[in-house]
C-alpha cells in the first residue's frame, strides 16, 4: 500500500464513477474499485466506503430530462438510487455491507456522534464492509454536508482513520486547469493547506457529483487537521489502484499534520456550525490571541443571531469583518445581550438569577482560533 503504516482508510467513490451516464450503476468502473477494496482487506487493511451517486444512480427511473432537478425529485431519485447502488456493491464482494446513512446533523451532534463511531468500530471489528453516504432522502439543506468529499473527511476524523482516498474523475491537484492549460503538471505532494492551494482548486467541474475540487480540498484540510492523509486520485484508470498497492503515488497525497487538534477542537473547527456571532473589542482580541484567555463577557459589543447554550458562535471584531475564533458559548444570544460588556460580578443584577459554572462565554479549551495576530 502506498503508506505502510496505514491501517485504517476511508475510500471516497464520486458519482462519476458509480454512474457515468446518469444511467443508472455501471459496473466499468465499479469493479476495479471492488477488487481494491477487496486487496486491500487481504492486505489487513480496514476499509469504510463513501459511496456517492444516488441521486445519479436513480435519474434513469424519473421521466425528466432537465439538468437542474427539484428537491423533491432529487429525493426521490436518492431513495431508489441508494438501492440500486446498495445492491450493485453487495454483489461485488462475498463479505457483508452494511448501509450507513448520515447527516450533518448526526455529526454535529455529540451523542449521535459518538453512537456513528461505535457502529462503525462493530462493523468493522466483524469483517463487514460500512457503506456511506448523506441521506439525501430527508435531509434538509440546513442539516446537509452537502458534498461527500466533505461527508468522506468527516468520516474519516469520525472513524480516527489513517487516510482518505478520493477516486475522482481527474488525477489529481495541478498547478493550472489542464483542460486549459497544456503546461499544468500535477502536484504530487501538498503539506501545508493555505490560500494558494484554495486558488488553485477553482469552482466544480464535475457535471454528476456535487462537489469539484475545491470541495476536494476542504476534505484534506479536514482530515489533515486530525493527523490523517488525504490522496485524491483518478478512479477511471485501473492503473491508480495498482500504484496504490504497490506503493506509488497515482495523484495528489496531503499529508496529515504532525501535531493534529485535539478530537473535541478538531469537532467545534470542522464540525459544528456557528449559529451566531459576538463581536469583541480590540483588547479582548488581544487577550484572545495573544495572552491564550478565555472569552469574558467584559469584552463583548455585539451580539448577532439566535442561538442557545451550548451552540457554537464566530467571535468577530467590533466592525464584523474579521473572523477571529469560534467556540461553542456557555450562554444563549438572549443572555449575552443582558450581559454584554459586563463584569461577572454583575451577572445576577442583569439577568435576574445567577448562571451557574464558570464566568467565561467561551472557555478557552472549547475555542479555536481562526486567525494568528
Ligand atoms: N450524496 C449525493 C448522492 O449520493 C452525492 C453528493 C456528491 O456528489 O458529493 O447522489
Amino acid at each position: 500500500m502506498l503508506n505502510p503504516s496505514w491501517r485504517r482508510v476511508v475510500l471516497k467513490v464520486g458519482s462519476a464513477l458509480i454512474a457515468p451516464e446518469n444511467d443508472g450503476c455501471s459496473e466499468k468502473y465499479l469493479r476495479p474499485i471492488a477488487e481494491f477494496i477487496r486487496q486491500c482487506r487481504m492486505q489487513g487493511l480496514e476499509v469504510i466506503l463513501v459511496s456517492s451517486g444516488s441521486v445519479a444512480a436513480g435519474r434513469h427511473h424519473f421521466n425528466f430530462s432537465h439538468q437542474r432537478v427539484p428537491i423533491a425529485l432529487k429525493r426521490a431519485m436518492a431513495a431508489v438510487g441508494q438501492n440500486e447502488m446498495m445492491n450493485f456493491w453487495s454483489r461485488c464482494f462475498e463479505f457483508p455491507c452494511a448501509q450507513v446513512l448520515l447527516t450533518h446533523g448526526d455529526l454535529s451532534d455529540r451523542v449521535r456522534h459518538v453512537n456513528a463511531r461505535n457502529t462503525f468500530q462493530r462493523l468493522l471489528d466483524h469483517g463487514v464492509l460500512p457503506i456511506v453516504n448523506e441521506n439525501d432522502t430527508i435531509a434538509t439543506e440546513e442539516l446537509k454536508v452537502g458534498d461527500n468529499d466533505n461527508l468522506a473527511a468527516m468520516v474519516a476524523t469520525v472513524t480516527s482513520a489513517d487516510a482518505l482516498i478520493i477516486c475522482s474523475d481527474v488525477q489529481g491537484l495541478y498547478t493550472a486547469d489542464p483542460n486549459k492549460d497544456p503546461k499544468a503538471t500535477l502536484i504530487p505532494e501538498v503539506r501545508q493547506i493555505d490560500q494558494r492551494i484554495y486558488q488553485l482548486a477553482g469552482g466544480a467541474s464535475s457535471s454528476v457529483g456535487t462537489g469539484g475540487m475545491r470541495t476536494k480540498i476542504e476534505a484534506a484540510e479536514k482530515a489533515a487537521a486530525q493527523g490523517i492523509d488525504t490522496l485524491i486520485c483518478d478512479g477511471h484508470q485501473a492503473v491508480t489502484f495498482q500504484c496504490l498497492l504497490a506503493g506509488t503515488n497515482p495523484g495528489t497525497i496531503f499529508y496529515g499534520q504532525a501535531k493534529p487538534l485535539s478530537a473535541k477542537k478538531h469537532w467545534v473547527r470542522h464540525t459544528l456550525r456557528a449559529k451566531g456571532e459576538i463581536w469583541v473589542d480590540d483588547g479582548c482580541i488581544d487577550a484572545l490571541c495573544r495572552n491564550g484567555a478565555s472569552l469574558l463577557s467584559s469584552g463583548i459589543v455585539q451580539v448577532k443571531g439566535e442561538f442557545e447554550s451550548g451552540d457554537a458562535v464566530i467571535i468577530r471584531c467590533k466592525a464584523g469583518k474579521r473572523s477571529i475564533a469560534k467556540g461553542g458559548s456557555r450562554f444563549s444570544a438572549n443572555e449575552l445581550f443582558s450581559i454584554k460588556g459586563q463584569q461577572s460580578r454583575d451577572f445576577s443584577h442583569c439577568l435576574g438569577y445567577c448562571p451557574t459554572g464558570s464566568d467565561a462565554v467561551i472557555h478557552r479549551s472549547e475555542m479555536m482560533l481562526l486567525e494568528k495576530l
